[in-house]
């Protein structure tokens, strides 16, 4: 419980809300049939649009969660320059009258906690326990970085040299920050980047992922209640081609950050550079590929445990989430056994019981990409295990828990978002090609490592070239603030969201010298 909150993903059942678990249920069931009604957020107002989009819920297709208004070209255009505009007055705002209204916001959140986890059932197919971690995360990340731009921003750093002069270098924002987020963490990582933008004193136009736009609106509608004023945060929710694109080759714009697939990355990447105006920093937290490395001294129980939970909580659609098992051949078979064994247990179905454990992917399209890889693989490897469906599953956007053994991990391609495992078999004596394989995939997020003895895991630790190391545990979560979250190479740019040097890249530094 860093900053008033709980961590993420602890692996095991919180006392406090399980004391409480039957009411804090009736609360959020009060919620499940109301409709939410969003749009874009422009100078404080929320608009409707000739694009109104039905919400549907991605465990019944038959549940109308809500209606969601889209932007076109034309308010992409107009909060731009709403947010240009407003950036004099909230750069010029102090910075603990800026923060305030976060630590604000991070009571609001809290105020509607019941509500917010139903809306992450209903709009993005979450469990109770993955709502109560969104929500949590999303309030650590208020406090997080309020208190860090505290810190860091409320007075100049001033220098004085022995001949007299003095020196003050400032840091303040850049202006016009785009903040781009993913689906698979609606509320938290849409606002760990709002608010940093903010606490570091830029305006911000949020682009939140199409398939969870409700909840962007309901996280800005909470954001102006806490006293951010609306000039200072403008939400376009809208297709990535249709929003995303024009807010990225706007030259107004001073910098973009962005958490999504590598592919997306790339192309902002692009249309940034093609713009005929000065560079600006972007902060991309992108895809994994990633693996799990267990060797002959592993607690097997321990092993299978962790694996389960950090390839399928979630229903897989984490970045950190494991794809690959590595496991050595002198264990491999008791491994596979057990693990048959764990995935036979798994609950899959609706997010709103407690007995879910692995919930629905996020939208049909998503459901039928990850059952096509699925019939591809069996075609081209062995089916370890499957678990089955429950008998709804068809009304929703199910794909079953599924695990298979290849021969190599350069047999995987790109990034499958979903609850599917691979086995891979290695010698002893080959580590160091193993790690070399990972290591060639390109990407580097999160590497797990179960071993009992301390010099191999120092060893695969030194040599993996990856953000995120969990020795001994499950390979998810993330906690603000302690455990800095980001990857490297095809995973992203760093530097980590939660971490010491977030904010600053939200900023520049300037350097005012005096004569003595
Ligand atoms: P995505 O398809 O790349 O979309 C991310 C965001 O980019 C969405 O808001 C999307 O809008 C927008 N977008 C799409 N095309 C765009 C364009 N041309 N210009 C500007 N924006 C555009 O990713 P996703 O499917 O939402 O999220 C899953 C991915 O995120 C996975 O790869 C996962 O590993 C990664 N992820 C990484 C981290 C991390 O910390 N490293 C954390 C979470 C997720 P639309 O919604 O309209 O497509």
């Amino acid at each position: 419980d860093i900053y008033g909150s709980q961590r993420r993903n602890s692996g095991g059942p919180n006392i406090d809300i399980a004391c409480e678990w039957g009411p804090f249920s009736a609360k959020v069931n009060q919620w499940l049939e109301h409709q939410w009604l969003g749009g874009p957020i422009i100078n404080g107002q929320r608009l409707d649009t000739e694009l109104r989009i039905d919400v549907k819920a991605p465990y019944d297709q038959r549940h109308l969660t809500g209606h969601m208004h889209f932007a076109n070209a034309e308010l992409v255009a107009q909060a731009v320059q709403v947010a240009h505009d407003g950036f004099a007055d909230w750069h010029a705002t102090p910075v603990g009258i800026r923060t305030q209204a976060l630590m604000r916001l991070a009571d609001l959140l809290e105020d509607n906690l019941e509500e917010l986890v139903a809306l992450c059932h209903q709009e993005a197919g979450k469990t109770i326990q993955d709502g109560i971690d969104e929500v949590r995360e999303a309030v650590d990340f208020c406090r997080y970085y309020a208190l860090q731009a505290n810190d860091l921003f409320s007075a100049p750093l001033n220098r004085t040299l022995a001949d007299g002069q003095s020196h003050s270098l400032i840091r303040d924002g850049r202006g016009v920050f785009v903040c781009i987020s993913p689906w698979n963490f609606p509320l938290a990582i849409f606002l760990g980047q709002v608010t940093a933008a903010l606490a570091a004193g830029n305006t911000v136009v949020a682009k939140p992922a199409e398939q969870t736009s409700l909840i962007a609106c309901r996280a800005v509608e909470l954001m102006l209640d806490a006293g951010v004023p609306g000039s200072a945060i403008q939400l376009l929710p809208g297709r990535g081609a249709d929003v995303g694109a024009p807010l990225t080759a706007d030259a107004r714009i001073a910098g973009v950050a962005f958490t999504g697939s590598t592919e997306t990355a790339r192309l902002i990447n692009r249309t940034l550079a093609a713009r005929d105006c000065a560079p600006v920093p972007l902060i991309a937290e992108t895809g994994g590929q990633n693996a799990m490395i267990i060797d002959s001294t592993s607690l097997p129980e321990q092993v299978v445990q962790d694996a389960v939970q950090s390839a399928f909580a979630s229903a897989g659609q984490r970045c950190s989430a494991l794809r690959v098992l590595c496991v050595q051949t002198d264990i491999a078979d008791r491994i596979i056994d057990l693990l048959k064994g764990a995935m036979a247990e798994l609950n899959t179905g609706n997010p709103c019981l407690h007995s879910t454990d692995v919930g629905p992917v996020i939208d049909r399209a998503a459901q039928q990409n990850l059952l096509q890889y699925v019939e591809q693989m069996k075609n081209t490897s062995t089916l370890l295990a499957q678990t089955e469906l429950h008998a709804d599953a068809a009304q929703g956007t199910f794909v079953p828990p599924t695990a298979f053994e290849i021969d190599s991990i350069e047999r995987l391609g790109r990034e499958q978002f979903g609850p599917i495992m691979h086995l891979v078999r290695y010698q002893a004596r080959d580590l160091d090609t193993l790690i070399d394989q990972i290591n060639r995939c390109g990407y580097g997020l999160t590497l797990g490592i179960h071993t009992r003895n301390e010099g191999t895991a120092a060893h695969i630790e030194s040599r993996a070239r990856v953000g995120n190391t969990y020795i001994n545990r499950n390979q998810v979560g993330a906690t603000v603030g302690v455990q800095p979250f980001g990857g490297q190479g095809l995973s992203g740019t760093g530097p980590k969201a939660g971490g010491p040097h977030y904010l600053l890249r939200f900023t520049k530094l300037s350097c005012t010298q005096l004569g003595g």
